[in-house]
């Protein structure tokens, strides 16, 4: 298994509203999904932006949740990041979803939104971090993807 890398939190942020709730992402990763949205719109696909932006401190509160819950470290880390190791707080991922879909589950990836993304969201500079059988640990999440620029 390969750990995944430490990631330095975000120190800018754009702070934007999208239906009723407000996100956090870098100023280039919003602008790239907005982009991206607008052209999925452009093409019947309905892109609807779940999570961007969480702080490490906000990661390590959704640990101790999972843990006063009962659930163990190794049951934990398949479905968290360790903090400082997710991607979310570096403001450049985003968890999608769309609708006729459940939210954040495997089936995500039988939708037209998720073809979707597969075709075209590279161009935008979004990748998949977590595909099937990555060699993190890190379950399948196939509505994770994150901005990175100068990937392949
Ligand atoms: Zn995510």
């Amino acid at each position: 298994m390969i750990p995944l890398p430490p990631q330095p939190e975000a120190t800018t942020l754009t702070t934007f509203q999208e239906g009723n709730e407000t996100f956090q992402a870098t100023p280039q990763t919003h602008a790239a999904w907005q982009a991206m949205r607008t052209a999925a719109e452009g093409d019947g696909i309905d892109l609807i932006l779940v999570s961007a932006f969480r702080s490490i401190q906000r990661q390590q509160e959704l640990v101790q949740a999972k843990r006063k819950k009962g659930l163990s470290d190794t049951e934990i880390f398949r479905v968290l990041a360790r903090p400082g190791f997710s991607e979310h707080h570096t403001g450049r991922a985003l968890d999608l979803h769309t609708p006729q879909s459940a939210l954040l589950q495997e089936e995500f990836e039988t939708t037209p939104a998720f073809q979707w993304l597969n075709q075209h969201a590279h161009s935008f500079h979004f990748h998949l971090s977590y595909p099937r059988d990555n060699p993190h640990g890190i379950i399948y999440e196939p509505w994770h993807w994150c901005f990175q620029r100068g990937r392949k």
